[in-house]
């Protein structure tokens, strides 16, 4: 499958990464909508999270953990955990993922 953040967990395509383990890869965003953006996705392909089940929910419960250790380390002055899901959402890489958005006061409802 040609998908973008497929290879970047699997390093094929170079990424700057804040943080690993064995289900999910962090990496800051290519295209930072924020001084802190970064990304955090499963390893494993999962479309998006429409496709998240019973089966394959504890990658969901690592991805959350880890955010709550990269906040803490990175995010001293709160963040917003994002995942766009569907086109009309904005979701342009079909890899699920949750961007990790802080380092400056973020306007709310978002666009
Ligand atoms: P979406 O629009 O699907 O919610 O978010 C996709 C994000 O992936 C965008 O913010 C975009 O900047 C980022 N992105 C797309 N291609 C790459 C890439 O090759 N490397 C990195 N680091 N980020 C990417
Ligand atoms: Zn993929």
């Amino acid at each position: 499958m040609d998908c973008i953040f497929c290879k970047i967990s699997k390093k094929e395509i170079k990424s700057e990464i804040i943080f690993e383990d064995d289900l999910t890869i962090c990496f800051k965003d290519l295209n930072p909508v924020a001084p802190i953006h970064f990304l955090i996705i499963p390893k494993i392909h999962i479309a998006s999270t429409s496709e998240i089940n019973e089966k394959n929910s504890d990658v969901l419960a690592r991805i959350f953990g880890n955010i709550s250790k990269i906040a803490l380390k990175f995010c001293h002055n709160g963040y917003r955990v994002v995942s766009n899901t569907g086109v009309n959402a904005g979701q342009s890489v079909m890899h699920m993922h949750f961007h990790i958005l802080a380092g400056r006061e973020l306007d709310w409802p978002p666009g």
